[in-house]
C-alpha cells in the first residue's frame, strides 16, 4: 500500500489536507463503517449468521462457522454463498440475521454533522438490506443525510466486492466515479471502486472482519487514504 495520506497528522497545513474538492458523490459503507466496529452491533450479526448456517445445514456450530467464513471469503457474503450452494431464500436469511439489539447504538453528532457538510449528493452502498439500514439510520439519526441507501436487492444479490455490485450503483446514481468518493472497512471492497476512478477512503479498524473477506488482493493505489477515525477524517479534508 502506498503510504495513504494520514490526515490527522497536521491538520492545521491545508497543504497537506486531503483533497476532496473535486468529489460531487459521498459514498459510505454502513456497517462498522457509520458506527464503531468495536460496539458490539456486527458482531451480533455474525452469530446470527452462524445460527443460521447452522440450523440451514445442520452442522456443529463450530463446523457451520468454519462453513460461513468459507463462502464468505469465496462469494463475497455469506449469503450469496448460501444462495450459490445451498439454495438459502434470501428474504428469510436476511431477516433472520439483522434481528438484533440496537440498544447501545444512539445518535453521533460529531459524525452527523461532519456528513452534512459534505457538498453534493451522499450515498449508502451496503451488502446488508434496506430495512436494516433504515433501522441504523434511524437510530444513529442520520437518515435524513442521504439521498439514497443501496442494498444487496438494489445491486441484484451480487454483492460488493463484485464489479456488477459497483456499476449498479454508479448507474442508479447518476453517479460519475472520477468525482465521487467511497468509504468502507472492508479494505477489498473499495478495490473495484477504485479501478473505477472512485477516491477511495479505509476506515481501518482491529476487527477481523476487515482484513479477511472475498479472495481480492489489495495492491498499491487502491487506497488513496485511510483513517481510524472517520469524523475527524472528514473534518480534516479540503472540500
Ligand atoms: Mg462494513
Amino acid at each position: 500500500m502506498k503510504s495513504p495520506v494520514h490526515a490527522e497528522k497536521d491538520p492545521d497545513r491545508p497543504d497537506l489536507r486531503p483533497d476532496f474538492r473535486h468529489v460531487k458523490s459521498w459514498i459510505f459503507d454502513l456497517d462498522n463503517t457509520l458506527y464503531r466496529a468495536d460496539n458490539g452491533i456486527f458482531a451480533q450479526i455474525e452469530s446470527r449468521m452462524t445460527d443460521y448456517v447452522t440450523n440451514l445445514l445442520k452442522l456443529p456450530r463450530d463446523e457451520a462457522r468454519a462453513r460461513q467464513k468459507d463462502l464468505y471469503r469465496q462469494y463475497g457474503t455469506t449469503l450469496n454463498g448460501l444462495m450459490r450452494e445451498h439454495e438459502c431464500d434470501a428474504e428469510d436469511y436476511l431477516s433472520f440475521v439483522h434481528d438484533i439489539d440496537l440498544g447501545n447504538l444512539g445518535p453521533d453528532a460529531g459524525l452527523s454533522n461532519a456528513i452534512a457538510a459534505l457538498p453534493g449528493k451522499r450515498f449508502i452502498f451496503t451488502n446488508g438490506c434496506r430495512d436494516h439500514a433504515q433501522r441504523i439510520l434511524g437510530r444513529l439519526d442520520m437518515a435524513h443525510l442521504f439521498d439514497a441507501a443501496w442494498d444487496i436487492r438494489t445491486i441484484g444479490f451480487a454483492p460488493k466486492p463484485q464489479a456488477s455490485a459497483y456499476d449498479a450503483v454508479v448507474a442508479a446514481g447518476g453517479v460519475n466515479p472520477s468525482e465521487s468518493a467511497m468509504f468502507e472497512d472492508i479494505a477489498r471492497n473499495l478495490v473495484p471502486a477504485r479501478a473505477l476512478g472512485m477516491t477511495t477512503v479505509w476506515l481501518k479498524t482491529d476487527a477481523p472482519w476487515g482484513k479477511h473477506g472475498p479472495l481480492m488482493d489489495v495492491k498499491d493505489g487502491d487506497i488513496d487514504h485511510q483513517t481510524e477515525d472517520l469524523t475527524h477524517f472528514l473534518q480534516s479534508i479540503r472540500i
